[in-house]
């Protein structure tokens, strides 16, 4: 930082994205010019060389972190992008000027009337530098525009027939996996971006763009890459058909070597698995159904997101409607409840209409690809490759038999604690000795900072990694006006870190919600080695047994929080609703293994199927006036009907958390050590594989709920 060697050295350099080599290497030639920028502690920048026709940002911002230097590239004979207008202005104004950075990039982006937001000035975190410098991808294209990506593609489609080795078809899918990491970033990025600024109209324009110009692009093309992988002549090779030695793609990481790969015979075979799988179910009399079924599906939200109810007066949203629930009058939660109840009544048969077009669409999709029915087709495209229809089955019977009688104490000590006769529907939401709000923190800081002590009392490898986060702002975590809802992390794929995104408002949820997203997090940091970038992706039914277990293992110390009475409440609202989640994830999951192995069922048969679920699976509460509400009370789900079969994965991921935690209470350190190694697999071992590296059974049988329930029982006594 302190030296400044290149400022205000403009050097020419060719303009095409292509040649970023070149102009690395200073072998430029064609008249263009690029300054360089410093970018001090204080977040002022200096501006060195000069600014001409287009601006983008060498290396994709600045490097390492935050505070460096950036060269800010200037393009003469603009690839796209007009910015002659902010030229004239930026030159004038800007030369040798400090001012802050964000400053800077808006001034640039509103004068020079740039179509979609620069990268950076809409996001919380500076540069991140790439883990590994790109190779194949060139560093400047705009990775939001069609035109610039597909030669990209068609460079890849090319070159995979020259790939004569098995070295050389590995190569190929590196370079594929370089330009998925730069194009999943460049859309993080975009929405990121708009979920910070919901209000800002260029970072919507940019997601948006994103989803509708480059995403239907990508699809085909790298349907098409799966294609030539799949048929390629050194695939055999490569997976180690011919003896040759396992490949190494971690040549900088001598201990990710070691552990994740010695010893095994192909590092690529979940990957071919998944691919092949992928390509072989492909049909393409199924596209035109599929986009019938997404049709569909959207109509469907479009008609849930058009209910709202008048209450007292307003009208409310359903969702908004969610927090009377929860109020300690009984009488204005049953009114709530009510007006919710009957609103979605009204829509029932619309409900049932789209689902029954659903039903028929799928049934054809899966026939199509050579499947008796729809649930066999839908797991085996899941890849669900280590688990079947019948394993299933067995876990909703497992879920009956050893979670429901939790249930029902729950239930029942509910019911004791409100003093009532019977528990009806709107009596579970609300605390059942009408407390107010447990209130874990004022600021958003002390959210963070007892955060950071959990972890630092639980693991220094995890603490230093949620430290990492802070440092580099990856952390966006306050509610403030213009952001999206929710909360969720998102993986930045070049750089190779983790970002989480939440509105936190100061309730238990909020803490959570952050040890739930922070385990998310060091699942990304533990696999950055994997240079695959499919496998820097890892399926649900694992991915979910890093963040659920974090809630739990973070869970011991949530007395950073509170004192122990609120922090033994905050547990044993966590633990039953663990528990609690199981029967409803059994009844959505079962009710449509119904459904799709009953073809040409009608809505009578449907309706009792789904009832006589809610009988095994619904506990004790009394819907009794309310029957028709109870027999659709499915409709809700949105996963029935735009996700179908997915949502088991939760229940599954559940007892892997739950799992690790019981390990935890047994030996500590040998728990996490299991869970971070677990973690660093990534998606490159199948699921039993990942469960038994984290210390787990790949079991939903009765044998392996039995013991967790209890414990989550005895837990539940002692608080
Ligand atoms: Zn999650």
């Amino acid at each position: 930082m302190e030296n400044w060697p290149r400022i205000g050295r403009a050097r020419s350099f060719r303009k095409t994205a292509r040649n970023f080599s070149a102009w690395k290497s200073g072998e430029a030639d064609d008249g263009g010019s690029f300054a360089f920028v410093k970018v001090a502690e204080d977040g002022s920048v200096d501006v060195g060389g000069k600014l001409f026709s287009s601006v983008g940002f060498g290396d994709n911002g600045m490097a390492g972190g935050a505070v460096g230097e950036a060269a800010i590239r200037v393009v003469l004979g603009d690839l796209k992008h007009d910015f002659a207008h902010g030229f004239s202005l930026a030159e004038g104004a800007v030369m040798g000027q400090r001012f802050q950075f964000l400053d800077f990039l808006q001034n640039i982006f509103l004068c020079a009337n740039f179509p979609y937001p620069l990268r950076m000035n809409l996001l919380p975190f500076g540069k991140l530098a790439a883990h590994r410098p790109r190779t194949f991808v060139p560093q400047n294209p705009d990775l939001g525009d069609w035109p610039q990506i597909a030669p990209l593609f068609d460079q890849l489609e090319a070159r995979a027939a020259q790939a004569k080795s098995a070295a050389a078809l590995e190569r190929w899918l590196l370079d594929w996996s370089e330009l998925n990491s730069a194009l999943d970033e460049e859309a993080s990025r975009r929405y990121i971006a708009m979920t910070c600024h919901t209000d800002n109209p260029d970072a919507e324009k940019a997601y948006l763009h994103f989803v509708e110009h480059v995403e239907p692009q990508l699809k085909p093309r790298q349907f098409a890459l799966e294609k030539i992988y799949v048929a390629h002549p050194q695939r055999v090779e490569l997976l180690g058909g011919t003896g040759v030695p396992p490949v190494s793609l971690n040549s900088n990481t001598a201990a990710a070597n070691t552990n994740s790969r010695a010893g095994r015979p192909c590092h690529y075979a979940v990957f071919d698995r998944d691919l092949k799988n992928h390509v072989g179910l492909f049909r393409p009399e199924n596209v035109a159904l599929e986009t019938e079924d997404a049709k569909l599906c959207q109509q469907y939200q479009k008609l849930i997101g058009a209910q709202t109810v008048n209450f007292r007066g307003e009208e409310k949203t359903l969702v908004q409607m969610g927090r009377y629930l929860e109020e300690p009058d009984r009488a204005l939660r049953q009114e709530a409840w009510e007006l919710v109840a009957k609103r979605r009544l009204v829509d029932a048969d619309k409900c049932e209409e789209i689902f029954e077009q659903l039903i028929q669409l799928r049934a054809q999709i899966a026939k199509n690809a050579g499947f008796e029915n729809y649930r066999d087709y839908a797991h085996r495209q899941k890849c669900r490759f280590d688990y079947t229809p019948a394993d299933c089955v067995k876990f909703h019977d497992a879920i009956e038999s050893e979670i429901m009688p939790a249930v029902r104490k729950i239930q029942a000590e509910r019911k004791r604690q409100l003093n009532l006769e019977k528990l009806r529907p709107w009596d579970l939401a609300v605390d059942p000795h009408n407390r107010p709000p447990l209130k874990p923190f004022a600021q958003v800081g002390e959210l963070v900072s007892r955060t950071q002590n959990i972890f630092n009392h639980l693991d220094a490898e995890l603490a230093a990694g949620f430290q990492q986060m802070q440092d580099l702002k990856l952390l966006d975590l306050d509610n403030h006006k213009g952001k999206a809802p929710g909360g969720y992390q998102q993986n930045l794929s070049e750089a190779r870190v983790p970002f989480i995104f939440m509105n936190a408002v100061g309730v238990q949820r909020d803490v959570e919600t952050l040890l739930h997203e922070a385990g998310h997090a060091f699942h990304a940091q533990a696999m950055r080695h994997e240079d695959l970038f499919a496998y820097r992706l890892t399926t649900i039914e694992f991915c979910e047994v890093a963040s659920m277990a974090m809630e739990l293992l973070g869970g011991e110390f949530l007395e950073e929080f509170y004192a122990t009475p609120e922090a033994n409440r905050a547990r044993k609202t966590h633990l039953e609703g663990i528990i609690g989640f199981f029967p409803w994830m059994a009844v959505v999951d079962a009710f449509q293994h119904w459904i799709y192995t009953h073809p040409g069922h009608l809505r009578a048969g449907r309706k009792a199927a789904y009832l006589q679920l809610l009988d095994r699976f619904g506990g004790d509460v009394d819907y009794s006036g309310y029957e028709e509400i109870r027999a659709h009370s499915w409709h809700r789900q949105l996963h029935i009907f735009t996700h179908p079969f997915y949502y088991v994965e939760y229940g599954i991921a559940q007892l892997g958390a739950l799992q690790v935690w019981a390990n935890s209470r047994r030996d500590k350190v040998k728990a996490l050590n299991d869970y971070k190694k677990s973690l660093a697999l990534g998606g490159s071992r199948p699921l039993p594989e990942l469960f038994s590296a984290a210390g787990c059974k790949f079991q939903f049988d009765a044998a392996t709920i039995k013991p967790l329930i209890q414990l989550a029982g005895n837990e539940l006594r002692k608080l």
